[in-house]
């Protein structure tokens, strides 16, 4: 089996990851880093969680060793479709270039643009960056990226979800014709298979499994249910959950909850806290600082329960997920990858639960085709008391939290609200302030023959 020490690396990067534990390079590592200290053009088919940052930044900083950064003119450059992601590469090149002298800078959102102007004034070596903001600085003059001789690409095919392309497509016109590229997707639809046959020389494509279908320490679960009315689909998917979450007790430690939509983020976020769990929604138009603290609540432990939307999630690496609930099914398949690739990481065990009712056929048999396995179907739990009872009165539409109502709830507003015997006689109907509505004492005698 290959080691570090077999790979080339400068020996400081080698001190560096002796400190962080690894043992042996991942299958990623193994295949990316001896053609990138050559100077070849990489392509890594392989999505987080397989080690890939440190593929392109373990060689990246190797070869960024020798020679010194020149004003404005980074060396190295780094681009990842969210701040999140830049910000993580970050942490790892501090990690693993921390006995070099080799500088760095992020340029992402939320981060202001003096203090990393001043930084690139002064020269980087490695400049870290999600594309919008890359180009921001470049047309504002302050950074010329004529010096750049290793170009990494993460997460290509999330760019092209978010719409980078023509981004990057200039960025790399605006890198010299000679620099070495490290490219990384997890997936190569067309769009992405145009632009490394555009752009990279010759690489050596380093192909890794993908995760769902190497993922052995996931455990999987599917759970079907009919709603009883359409209009209450979302209300009993979070009963669901809860119950879920419940059935699984203490091993449920943590968990990422997935929606589709951001709206549904901050509802199922706000249902959870209702029902006395911790939770935290994170999703794209919540602010920076926002963003963040949930993220290191969550990675501390103070917050149990992180409710995300794929592109928040996307990438992140938070060790020591016990589950993953996919609230809804994902519309594109491949997102069902990502998102259970959230737990069962580096060797741990993990549960996916998937959540999904007749309408959901048509993706779940999508998602079943692409990890060329079934899901488990599970059985599903016991909806709680309130809700089975609601089930059952087919009560109005409650799909907003506002309308939600916890057990405890439940139980009084239905005890205040059942019409005494004598008021359903006449129609009545008792309301949760006490007050009866109906048809008075006037009620035509047919009515009164239904209620008997
Ligand atoms: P990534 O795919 O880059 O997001 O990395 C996923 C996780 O694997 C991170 O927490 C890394 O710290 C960890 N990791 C990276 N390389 C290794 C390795 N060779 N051995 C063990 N863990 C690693």
């Amino acid at each position: 089996m290959t080691k570090f020490s077999d790979l080339n690396l400068d020996p400081k990067v080698l001190k560096a990851i002796e400190e962080t534990g690894y043992e042996t390079p991942t299958p990623i590592q193994a295949g990316a880093i001896p053609p990138a200290l050559e100077g070849k053009d990489v392509l890594g088919i392989a999505q987080t969680g397989t080690g890939k940052t440190a593929s392109f930044t373990l060689p990246m900083i190797t070869l960024l060793g020798r020679g010194r950064a020149r004003a404005r003119m980074p060396r190295s450059l780094v681009l990842a479709p969210t701040r999140e992601l830049a910000a993580q590469v970050a942490e790892n090149f501090d990690v693993y270039a921390k006995y070099t002298k080799l500088t760095k800078a992020l340029l992402i959102g939320g981060v202001s643009f003096a203090e990393q102007d001043k930084l690139i004034d002064k020269g980087v070596d490695v400049l870290i960056a999600t594309p919008g903001r890359l180009l921001d600085h470049f047309e504002r003059g302050k950074l010329l990226l004529t010096g750049v001789q290793v170009m990494v690409v993460d997460e290509a095919d999330r760019m092209l979800d978010m719409g980078f392309i023509p981004d990057i497509e200039r960025i790399f016109q605006l890198t010299p014709f000679t620099r070495q590229t490290l490219f990384f997707s997890a997936t190569m639809p067309p769009e992405i298979e145009r632009l490394t046959n555009t752009f990279l020389h010759n690489p050596v494509k380093v192909e890794v499994a993908r995760q769902a279908t190497a993922s052995e320490t996931i455990t999987q679960g599917l759970v079907q249910f009919k709603p009883s009315r359409r209009d209450r689909t979302a209300s009993e998917k979070r009963a669901m959950l809860r119950a879920l979450i419940e059935r699984d007790g203490a091993d449920c430690r943590n968990a990422i909850i997935f929606c589709n939509r951001k709206v549904d983020v901050d509802i199922v976020a706000k249902s959870l806290k209702k029902h006395g769990l911790n939770a935290e929604p994170i999703h794209g138009d919540l602010d920076q600082a926002h963003r963040t603290r949930t993220l290191d609540g969550f990675r501390d432990g103070s917050i149990r329960f992180l409710v995300a939307s794929d592109v928040a999630a996307r990438g992140l690496d938070i060790p020591n997920v016990s589950h993953v609930f996919n609230f809804d099914v994902p519309n594109h398949s491949e997102d069902y990858v990502h998102r259970i690739g959230r737990t069962g990481r580096a060797g741990r065990d993990g549960t996916a639960y998937m959540i999904a009712t007749p309408a959901d056929d048509k993706s779940v048999a999508a998602i079943e085709n692409l990890v060329e396995q079934e899901i488990p179907r599970i059985e599903a739990p016991a909806l709680p008391q309130s809700e089975s009872r609601s089930r059952r009165r087919s009560s109005a539409p409650a799909e907003s939290v506002a309308e939600e109502q916890s057990p405890a709830d439940t139980q009084r507003t239905e005890r205040a609200s059942r019409p005494r015997r004598s008021e359903r006689a006449r129609g009545g109907e008792r309301k949760s302030d006490g007050r009866v509505v109906g048809m008075g004492d006037h009620v035509p005698d047919f009515i009164l023959r239904s209620f008997s």
